[in-house]
């Protein structure tokens, strides 16, 4: 793959923790090992664009001056990431304090810390012109996101995953050339409930492209004058859906920067979301160019 992927987002370490139920207000409960993985929807799809092989792929993110920081740094530039534009911060770096049930069902709570300052001035950098696709969520302050569609130069396309879900101001609809989200965001995106091919459609009246994510049922690929297309999941046992969306968002952006088509991108970032549900972790799990290629035909 060739082109230029920027990531403007959020980074954190993922505090993982397994409990046997939810405590209760009030209540202590024992649970199991402590795991310390790097996390953080910014860097996760960082991690995956650079792994799908061959695009040039910059962080636009902060971090503190701790260990988590020399965590993240360390998944980013073992992927192939470029960290020039990683800011550091006087605050702590972000954390996911994240415990799971036996279930597999996850409580998280994030403190942003360094990542409430990925600022205006940071993505006045010049490295985002020469960006073919900047990919973007809402983790970070959202006149950030804003800041980094309008220093994209002409002809570079915004990819904005609307995760987690927030209401996007009118400047930054007007930039989205490709909205990426699930089904949820999709309904609170459209403010209705419906098919996820209602859902888009509904979402094609404010910008020119949407995909929606639809966990094992795939994804579907709706632009302005076209038919819809569904994109199947290659059929997987999951370990852990944690950062499947990541790495969808991901390779999505370095296929898109490579010259495929929406729906030719979303069908190896689909692969590559399967694979990484079949492993646990967020960047730990994301497969590398060759295992998508491989699942992808
Ligand atoms: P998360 O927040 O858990 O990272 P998400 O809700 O943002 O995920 P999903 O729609 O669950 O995103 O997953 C993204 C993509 O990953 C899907 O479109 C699909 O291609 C792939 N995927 C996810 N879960 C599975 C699965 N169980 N089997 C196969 N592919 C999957």
């Amino acid at each position: 793959m060739t082109g230029t992927v920027v990531v403007v987002g959020s980074a954190n370490v993922d505090l993982v923790v397994d409990v046997p139920r939810h405590p209760g207000p009030g209540e202590t409960i024992l649970g199991g090992n402590l795991r310390r993985t790097p996390g953080g929807k910014g860097a996760n799809q960082a991690v995956a664009a650079a792994r799908a092989g061959g695009a040039d792929t910059w962080f636009l993110g902060a971090l503190g001056r701790d260990e988590a920081a020399d965590l993240l740094l360390a998944s980013l530039t073992g992927a192939g990431v470029h960290t020039d534009l990683v800011a550091r911060s006087a605050e702590a770096t972000g954390t996911a304090l994240i415990w799971v049930t036996d279930d597999g069902e996850n409580a998280i709570i994030v403190a942003p810390g360094a990542n409430s300052e990925v600022s205006v001035d940071a993505v006045a950098a010049r490295r985002l012109a020469v960006a073919d696709v900047v990919l973007a969520q809402l983790e970070i302050p959202l006149e950030t996101v804003v800041a980094a569609a309008r220093a994209r130069r002409d002809g570079a396309r915004l990819v904005l995953n609307a995760a987690p879900s927030r209401d996007l101001p009118a400047q930054l609809w007007a930039e989205v050339d490709i909205l990426v989200v699930n089904e949820h965001e999709a309904r609170d995106l459209a403010g209705r409930d419906g098919s996820p091919a209602q859902l888009a459609t509904a979402l094609l009246e404010r910008v020119p492209a949407v995909v929606v994510t639809l966990g094992g049922d795939g994804a579907l690929v709706a632009e302005r004058g076209s038919e819809h297309q569904s994109v199947t999941a290659p059929r997987v046992t999951a370990v852990d859906t944690t950062g499947a969306g990541d790495t969808f968002c991901g390779v999505l952006a370095a296929a898109l920067a490579d010259g495929a088509s929406l729906a030719g991108a979303a069908r190896l970032a689909a692969a590559a979301g399967a694979l990484a549900v079949t492993r646990p972790g967020a960047q730990d799990a994301v497969p590398t160019a060759t295992e998508t290629a491989h699942l992808a035909r």
